[in-house]
């Protein structure tokens, strides 16, 4: 009998650079196996960054969903909360089908945890998700303030401390780093 391999709930958190950064990074090594990937975006939606244009040529193993619109409440937003809390179910549907497909070796929630702190999504429904997935699926979720529930279910938590971050020295989101 083949033994079954279990998956991990992966966390990625804290107020350092490097959460989504990280998601793609297991993304690209698990990619070079033929793993197949599925990357649900929750916050990021209308703007323009390099895994939008990565997801093209890893495809098929890579999928990309940008299930969210827009950054809620910062910069250019002009939706009504109720417009993103439509989406952001909608965006927990997408999950729900994808997770239980068992098509990915992985799937990853990004930014999911601020999606959750903005209770734009119920904890109860992630945490219902976290326990629905098949055995040997990993499955990561990135944003900072994680919720206790969470890191409770979860096999591997870090979490992103800022030491330094350009920002702060006035220097703008660079292309292929930050975007
Ligand atoms: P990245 O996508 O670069 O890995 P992240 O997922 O850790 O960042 P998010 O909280 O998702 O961080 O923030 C999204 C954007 O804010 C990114 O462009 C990121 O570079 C920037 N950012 C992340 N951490 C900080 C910080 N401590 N100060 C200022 N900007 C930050
Ligand atoms: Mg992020």
């Amino acid at each position: 009998m083949q033994s079954m391999e279990k998956g991990l709930v992966i966390v990625y958190t804290g107020n350092g650079k490097g959460k989504t950064t990280a998601a793609l990074g297991l993304a690209l090594r698990s990619i070079g196996y033929k793993q197949k990937v599925c990357m649900i975006q929750f916050i990021k939606g209308s703007w323009h960054y390099g895994e939008m244009y990565s997801a093209n040529i890893l495809k098929p193993e890579f999928e990309l969903v940008a299930a969210g619109k827009g950054f809620v409440g910062i910069i250019d937003d002009d939706k009504p909360l109720t417009e993103h809390k439509k989406i952001a179910q909608q965006a927990i549907d997408i999950c729900r089908k994808k997770i239980q497909s068992n098509k990915y070796n992985t799937v990853i929630l990004d930014e999911i945890n601020y999606a959750v702190n903005m209770k734009l999504v119920k904890l109860d429904d992630v945490i219902n998700i976290i326990k629905l997935k098949p055995y040997e699926q990993n499955l990561v979720l990135t944003g900072n303030h994680v919720k206790n529930k969470i890191i409770d279910l979860a096999d591997l938590v870090t979490e992103m401390k800022e030491i330094k971050h350009p920002f702060k020295l006035g220097i703008k989101a660079k292309k292929g780093i930050d975007f």
